[in-house]
């Protein structure tokens, strides 16, 4: 069975695990957020794609979800001792091995796609990872500073630095002139269910969706497209998604968040138990609908949560 998933990053990510773990032989895409990605000291740092590598290739810092495990941090104090910056970015010494393998690779005329896939070699994540595009298509977002001054940032810097204040407005800066990477399209024509994981549905599974042709592949494809909600009750279970879905006028709901995607895309959505209430509104918008367990405690509680998603894909792709 072949599954192409789109992921940002620790939801992504972690729901990935139990997907592999409740289908060990399926073949499984990954298509990558790189709206996140950033340009620091000199070294290209892409987030989303290395927390589903360092997640998958258990490399990861397992309580913090982000960033390798048993990290150190002796170039970060270093750099605070010539008082370079940014402060509020810091980046570990394991982790900065990957971003000049990275950047040695990307400088040397390798497209990201070419450098993931070497980066992969040595985390064997067990799936293909492709970032969504090759071309640079960053985040940025709007803040009001005051009545009449306006000012777009980076995300990294509206997320992790001011921990997303009140947005106006999400662009995703060259996604309309970037090109899927090789392998996205096609990931999505030959699958034969596609999944949206519980990923942030504006800066993750939204920017992805940003680049043209992704959205018209996952529209136009014959298999089931069934996703699930990492919104739960009126808050996202981490994360401050509610900001950014606010920013695009959506409400913070698991309903809210299934018309968002809309039936040209979704086929199916998978809700919380505790939002049973939804599931009526949400098959209302034309988008099967059950309600389960989404809290991704441990593998077997992410495990149940990948096997509702295929059972939800085996009974909508029967229509
Ligand atoms: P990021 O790039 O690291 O922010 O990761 P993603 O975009 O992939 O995932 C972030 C989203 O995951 C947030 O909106 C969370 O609400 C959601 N999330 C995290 N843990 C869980 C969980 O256990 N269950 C569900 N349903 N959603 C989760
Ligand atoms: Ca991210």
């Amino acid at each position: 069975m072949r599954i192409t998933a789109l992921a940002g990053g620790i939801g992504g990510a972690r729901f990935l695990r139990g997907l592999l773990a409740a289908m060990p032989d399926a073949e499984v895409t990954v298509i990558g957020n790189v709206g996140d990605d950033i340009t620091l000291h000199g070294l290209r740092v892409c987030p989303d794609l290395d927390t589903v590598m360092y997640t998958l290739g258990d490399g990861i810092h397992e309580g913090q979800g982000w960033g390798r495990a048993n990290e150190t941090f002796s170039i970060a104090a270093e750099l605070e001792a010539y008082g370079v910056g940014p402060d509020w970015f810091t980046l570990g010494d394991r982790d900065i091995a990957t971003h000049l393998v990275r950047t040695q690779m990307l400088d040397a005329g390798y497209p990201l796609s070419a450098v993931t896939e070497a980066l992969c070699t040595r985390w064997k994540p067990g799936v293909k990872l492709l970032p969504a595009t090759d071309d640079r298509a960053e985040t940025h977002v709007v803040i009001a500073e005051d009545e009449s001054k306006r000012r777009a940032l980076h995300f990294q810097e509206y997320w992790v630095r001011l921990h997303a204040p009140v947005a106006e407005s999400i662009v995703f800066v060259g996604a309309e002139q970037a090109k899927p990477a090789p392998g996205v399209v096609d990931a999505i024509t030959r699958a034969d269910v596609v999944v949206f994981p519980p990923s942030n549905p504006v800066v993750s599974i939204g920017a992805i969706l940003a680049v043209p042709g992704i959205r018209e592949a996952i529209a136009a494809t014959d298999a089931p497209v069934v996703g699930l909600s990492p919104i739960i009750g009126a808050s996202p279970v981490r994360g401050m998604a509610d900001k950014v879905l606010a920013a695009v006028g959506v409400e913070t709901s698991a309903a809210a968040v299934a018309e968002y995607y809309g039936n040209e895309l979704l086929d199916g959505w998978l809700v919380d138990e505790s939002d049973a209430a939804a599931v009526e509104r949400v098959q209302a918008a034309g988008i099967e609908c059950r309600a389960v367990p989404l809290l991704m405690t441990d593998i077997n509680a992410t495990v149940a949560m990948a096997r509702a998603a295929l059972d939800l894909a085996a009974e909508v792709g029967k229509k």
